[in-house]
């Protein structure tokens, strides 16, 4: 057993001094994913800062929108009215995702920091990985890598990013706002997690100490939206490819489009190029599919995972097809 302190940081700044002043310090929100890595000795801090004092509220925002403190729980945020009647893509990506339990203490800021649950990552007794110990190899490119990334890996590391909140917090250009002792500032969420190149390890966009504070989401301006995730059984299981989307029609033709997946990559993948081809452009199943096609020509398949690059066709073609006919 390792021995751990606790403390409980009373504000933003206390809890900058301490994890940037400490690199064996993490910061604790809900645990449920910390926790769970400190038991398999993949996380070893030293310290635990608790961070509760972030907020939890769930609020409009003066530009229209929702601004969710990071400390909210995944089920509020599910259950709050405003997110089930405006952007309910997100309601249902959160309810895609980990089981009623653990979304009960599951905050927001720890589900974007959430870790890859890659076996080989998991597995801190008997296999090499370079995001747990750099420089030590990859177990999973020559193994078991049927949940792993088909776009934006690295030679160093195909791990996938775990969450569906994410995702379709990606799809609703959502901004993070984080603060530390250098101040306050936002990231784009889709800048806010980063693809592993030869850093595997080094998987957010935070310096250390900063702290997430809250994820804002801009006005509501999609007329249709959903989230569906594709897994190997029905609940409590990661996904192998996931679509959050959002289509505004006019007349037979697409005039707005959001995307992104899931399940493809070491981040919530926004699918900007897949957007570029439908905008504007019929809503047809040959449009869905060349559109998929355009998004994924950058794809680096293993073949343990080649199967997810028909999978996300398909996926995103009967989710738009849901969104843009009458039959959603
Ligand atoms: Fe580690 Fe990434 Fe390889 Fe998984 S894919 S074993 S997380 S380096």
């Amino acid at each position: 057993m390792n021995p751990v302190s606790y403390v409980r940081a009373g504000s933003f700044e206390d809890a900058a001094g301490i994890l940037s002043g400490d690199t064996t310090a993490r910061m604790l929100g809900g645990g449920t994913n910390l926790i769970d890595l400190m038991r398999k000795g993949i996380e070893q801090p030293t310290r635990l800062v608790d961070i509760s004092m972030v907020s939890s509220s769930i609020e409009s925002s003066p530009a229209g929108g929702l601004m969710i403190g990071a400390s909210a729980r995944n089920s509020a945020v599910a259950a709050h009215p405003i997110v089930r009647e405006h952007y309910p893509m997100l309601a249902r990506a959160v309810l895609a995702g980990a089981s009623a339990q653990v979304r009960n203490m599951a905050t927001v800021g720890g589900n974007l920091m959430q870790r890859t649950r890659c076996l080989y990552f998991q597995d801190a007794a008997g296999s090499r990985c370079n995001k747990r110990a750099p420089g030590t190899g990859c177990d999973a490119i020559g193994g078991f890598n049927r949940y792993h990334a088909v776009l934006g890996a690295s030679p160093e590391c195909i791990a996938s990013h775990p969450s569906d909140m994410c995702v379709a917090m990606a799809a609703l250009d959502a901004v993070v706002h984080v603060a530390g002792s250098d101040g306050a500032r936002t990231i784009a969420l889709v800048d806010f997690h980063r693809l592993p190149g030869d850093r595997p390890d080094w998987e957010t966009m935070l310096t250390p100490g900063e702290v997430i504070v809250a994820v804002e989401l801009p006005a509501p301006t999609l007329a249709r939206s959903a989230y569906r995730k594709v897994r190997d059984r029905a609940s409590y299981a990661f996904a192998l490819v996931s679509v959050a989307a959002g289509v505004t029609m006019r007349e037979d033709r697409i005039d707005d489009v959001r995307i992104a997946f899931g399940g493809l990559a070491a981040k919530p993948w926004r699918a900007f190029r897949a957007e570029a081809a439908l905008r504007g452009g019929p809503a047809t199943p040959e449009a869905f599919v060349a559109a998929a096609a355009v998004e994924l020509a950058d794809a680096i398949p293993l073949p343990g995972n080649a199967f997810k690059i028909n999978l996300a066709t398909r996926t995103l073609a009967a989710v738009l097809a849901q969104l843009a006919g009458d039959d959603r």
